[in-house]
């Protein structure tokens, strides 16, 4: 995550010609979204769980350089060796120079967003080292060379026929089918060999525990277990935001992210660790904490919240842009709303400045973020940022005009007639279907409604 991203309505065109992926998302999304809305209305007490968890991250964003350094201290006295990472480049030194110390060729890795961040794979595989993936979406994916389109279900694009081709040219032999039994079962035969000779894994954290140094790593099919007790050497990377203050806050956050990532009760597999214990697990442990832009969102009064994500991917199923589009659009590894307001503010404004405006403000996803991220204020000033970047001229001059507009009642009424005067080559039966350049911006994808041929004060004023 480093280059200008391609802006979104030229990739979203893209993403909307196809409709095997449009069929894929709807599927997907809303299974999802109904057993998350079934699960939570389960509990009464949901809403004071969404406001303890966004109090407790909203303390530690406020006092992060105290709850880093007790984590580090609490890591350092259980065994483990804690590294900090100012970006990408440095965090992948630092797992490559593991790697070397152990002549490992080949490693085990447990999903991680912030991995894919930082493009971990691609670094260590420059490096001579090769990860490979074991969840199950995550191994499709890098078999086909593809990449993640959803937070959690990172291969939703996916069907599976599409599943069973990429198999069959890879791990598995013609014969197989495209019962989802058979393929999970080649996926096992294939990842039980690696998971019996690898010497180190890859972690990402759900969350750090700074009063105790303990991770936590949550997951649907125990591929993550597997990678955190059977090799020697175990490397966790960590943005610094994952942090939460105490192992009594865990209770907060276990409900809260299971119920809204996979409508869940709780999560199939959470695996905790301490740093090391003698004769049980990997006796090497290593915690990578990563900045890469996250002290830049954290000086962002308005849009650090986007830092509190507990990346449960509730916010993608809602949303009606997200639901069309797929992930890919976002170009990063962080799609739907949560990607439109951190991926900009990771990279800096001008690197994404179209991400902010991939949203119809509906206010779903603030909804549903068990966190209360507050998505729609965050787009509404990353835009105003995006504008002031970008400069943008004729957008300021519109503005101007609508200003002076609607500075007063006669300019207002002015305006109003030059509106309904211009508008006659172009509306027909109270729509408008298509202006000139530069307004055919507006008009290639939705229609704009026309002006009334009578204001509501004209009509007050003829009234008998
Ligand atoms: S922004 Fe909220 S809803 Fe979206 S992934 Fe993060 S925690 Fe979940």
């Amino acid at each position: 995550m480093s280059e200008t991203l391609r802006p979104f309505p030229e990739a979203a065109h893209e993403a909307l010609e196809n409709a095997q992926l449009r069929a894929n998302l709807r599927r997907a999304t809303d299974t999802i979204r109904e057993k998350r809305a079934r699960v939570v209305r389960e509990l009464p007490d949901w809403e004071a769980l969404r406001e303890a968890g966004r109090a407790l991250k909203a303390d530690v964003l406020a006092n992060l350089e105290r709850y880093l350094l007790a984590f580090e201290a609490a890591v350092t006295a259980a065994g483990g060796q804690v590294h900090w990472a100012a970006d990408a480049a440095e965090a992948n030194a630092i797992v490559l120079a593991i790697a070397r110390a152990h002549a490992v060729s080949e490693l085990v890795k447990v999903k991680s967003l912030t991995t894919d961040e930082i493009g971990l794979n691609e670094a260590l595989e420059q490096g001579g080292v090769h990860a490979v993936e074991t969840d199950l979406a995550e191994l499709i994916l890098q078999l086909d060379g593809d990449w993640s389109s959803h937070i959690l279900v990172p291969a939703i694009h996916r069907n599976r026929t599409e599943i069973r081709d990429i198999f069959r040219a890879t791990i598995a032999d013609p014969s197989l089918s495209d019962d989802p039994a058979e393929l999970a079962e080649a996926a096992r035969r294939y990842l039980r060999e690696r998971f019996l000779t690898a010497r180190m894994a890859v972690s990402g954290a759900n969350f750090g525990v700074a009063e105790t140094g303990t991770v936590c790593v949550v997951e649907s099919e125990g591929n993550g277990r597997m990678c955190t007790t059977l090799p020697d050497v175990l490397v966790t990377i960590m943005g610094i935001e994952k942090l939460i203050p105490s192992f009594a806050d865990l209770e907060v956050f276990l409900q809260l992210l299971p119920r809204s990532a996979t409508g869940e009760r709780m999560n199939p597999y959470t695996s905790l660790w301490t740093g090391v214990t003698p004769g049980d697990g990997p006796q090497e442990f290593h915690v990578v904490l990563l900045d890469a832009g996250r002290t830049r969102v954290l000086a962002d009064e308005v849009g650090r919240q986007a830092l509190h994500c507990i990346r449960c991917s509730a916010c993608l199923n809602v949303c009606p842009v997200y639901s069309r589009t797929g992930g890919h659009a976002y170009g990063s590894v962080y799609p739907g709303p949560i990607g439109a307001i951190l991926t900009p503010q990771l990279l800096g404004i001008e690197h994404a400045p179209t991400l902010p405006f991939a949203s119809s403000l509906c206010g779903a996803c603030y909804e549903v973020c068990p966190v209360k991220i507050d998505i729609p204020s965050v787009l509404v000033h990353l835009r105003g940022e995006a504008v002031a970047a970008a400069g943008r001229p004729p957008e300021r001059a519109a503005m101007r005009a609508l200003e002076w507009a609607f500075a007063g009642p006669r300019r207002f009424r002015v305006a109003q007639a030059l509106g309904r005067f211009a508008q006659r080559p172009f509306a027909r039966g109270g729509v408008i279907g298509r202006l000139p350049p530069p307004l055919s911006a507006w008009t290639r994808s939705r229609d704009l409604r026309a002006l009334a041929p009578e204001t509501f004060r004209q009509w007050w004023e003829r009234r008998p």
